[in-house]
């Protein structure tokens, strides 16, 4: 799969274009998603070019999958929705391909909460 550097979330991380900052490591960003799905929406996303989640599963270092991990978990307690911020939940989604719905080609998890999210799926 080929990554397109045009795309939104590239643009974000060469700093071309702001987003809301909400946490950063060496191998992740985080900020607010800009039409948010509910209370809190934040994506996360790794800062190397990976398209999805096959991409890099399959083609990132180790010490960049640990981090984007790690960085997962810091986002919810950062958000106020993980159990060691005393939260109340939360919903990580990835759209990955046409079948995924997914729009922007570079690997994003959506940090959905702040309030109940109800059923997994509605295929609209
Ligand atoms: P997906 O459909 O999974 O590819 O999700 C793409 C997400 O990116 C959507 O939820 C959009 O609202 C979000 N988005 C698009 N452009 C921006 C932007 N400039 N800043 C923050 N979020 C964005």
């Amino acid at each position: 799969m080929k990554y397109d550097t045009d795309n939104i979330f590239a643009k974000i991380l060469r700093g071309e274009i702001p987003c809301k900052k909400i946490y950063e490591s060496d191998h992740a960003l985080a900020f607010k998603d800009i039409n948010p799905q509910a209370k809190i929406h934040i994506l996360v996303i790794p800062k190397g070019p990976y398209v999805n989640m096959d991409d890099f599963s399959q083609n990132a270092k180790n010490e960049e999958i640990i981090d984007f991990i790690r960085a997962l978990g810091e986002v919810s307690k950062l958000a106020g929705v993980s159990e060691y911020a005393q939260g109340k939940g939360y919903r990580y989604i990835s759209n990955n391909g046409p079948d995924g719905g997914q729009e922007v080609p570079h690997l994003h998890f959506h940090m959905v909460g702040g309030e109940s999210l109800g059923r997994m799926l509605s295929k609209k």
